[in-house]
């Protein structure tokens, strides 16, 4: 037997919370499910210092903060890792995991992205060994040690930041000859004496000792040369991946597996809304989540009225 909802939201970060309290405040019977801790990306993040009403918050903070927000509403909020959703009529059908299945008229995907892998020789057997994708949750194992941070956007620099707190040294290493994190950002790595920049260099592979990370290899695309940088752990920030796979199916992805919807973060399933950042869009950031959360939430209410109106 499925258990029914009026709306059910995929995906508990800054995002589907904000969709969700809109909703439950609306009086709808909502449903939260996440395979993960609530609070999404802002888990894996220190100090976020560009949402508005905080001059400095820590990530986890933030997620505790907008989860009791969330709960004064009293929606269910369940652990539940989403494999496929199908149309039956009106009705969503969602699946878990844990053969779950629950049904609703009205389904928010708010499920984010993931990091995207180097896809070099000695990532994958190096993972957990000295490859990281998280500096919040690994930095602890680095003290004093030299680190690298390959990349050159927002996260990749955020991180560099964090882990000089407790690294010996922290060398960024980047594929291009200047950085894409914003101007702010930029101007604090560049004065921290503990970070040091390599330009022009592409990534070729890590090496390792067989039980740990001990150097990454690169090439320098000016000369072509190869060269060789020690280093104890290596944190990778090149690019995020939508997660998406359970919506494949319904037709409302990009050809980059993003979702596409409208003003309303409706997409072309009617009564299927999507918003934060698995939607296609230039600005992943908690602040535009959360703004996108609360036009799904009232879109979600609309088009429940407009259901009820008709039946
Ligand atoms: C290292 C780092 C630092 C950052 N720093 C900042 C910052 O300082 N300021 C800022 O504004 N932004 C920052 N960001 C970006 C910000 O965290 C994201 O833009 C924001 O969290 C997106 O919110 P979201 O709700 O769309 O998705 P997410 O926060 O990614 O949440 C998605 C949720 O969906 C769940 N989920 C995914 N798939 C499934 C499934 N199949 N079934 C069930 N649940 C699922 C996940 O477990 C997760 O909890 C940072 C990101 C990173 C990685």
């Amino acid at each position: 037997m499925a258990d029914k909802y009026d709306v059910i939201v995929v995906g508990a970060g800054p995002g589907g919370m904000t969709a969700a309290l809109y909703a439950a405040r609306a009086n709808l019977n909502v449903l939260v499910l996440d395979r993960g801790p609530y609070g999404g990306q802002m888990n894996n993040t220190d100090a976020i210092d560009n949402y508005p009403g905080f001059t400095e918050i820590k990530g986890p903070e933030l997620s505790q903060k907008m989860y009791d927000t969330l709960m004064k509403f009293e929606p269910d909020y369940k652990y539940g890792n989403v494999q496929t959703v199908a149309l039956d009529g009106n009705e969503k059908v969602i699946k878990t995991d844990d053969d779950h299945e629950y049904r609703a008229p009205i389904l928010i995907i708010a499920t984010g992205s993931d990091h995207r892998h180097l896809g070099v020789p000695g990532e994958e057997e190096y993972s957990g060994k000295g490859v990281s994708y998280c500096a919040v949750c690994d930095a602890a194992f680095f003290k004093d040690e030299d680190v690298t941070v390959i990349g050159g956007g927002d996260s990749a620099i955020e991180e560099g930041i964090y882990l000089a707190q407790l690294a010996k040294s922290v060398t960024v290493v980047h594929r291009r000859d200047e950085l894409r994190a914003q101007p702010t950002l930029q101007k604090r790595a560049f004065a921290n004496k503990k970070m040091k920049f390599v330009w022009n260099a592409q990534t070729e592979e890590i090496v390792g000792d067989g039980n740990r990370v001990t150097s990454i290899k690169y090439r320098d695309k000016e000369t072509g040369e190869e060269k060789e940088l020690p280093t104890a752990g290596v944190f990778i920030y090149v690019g995020v991946l939508p997660q998406t796979a359970p919506f494949k199916e319904l037709g409302i992805l990009d050809d980059q597996g993003w979702i596409v919807t409208d003003d309303h973060m409706k997409t072309k399933v009617p009564g299927i809304f999507a918003l934060g950042d698995v939607r296609e869009k230039d600005l992943r950031q908690i602040a535009n989540a959360v703004g996108e959360g609360s036009v799904a939430g009232q879109a979600a209410y609309n088009y429940y009225q407009d259901l009820k109106d008709r039946n």
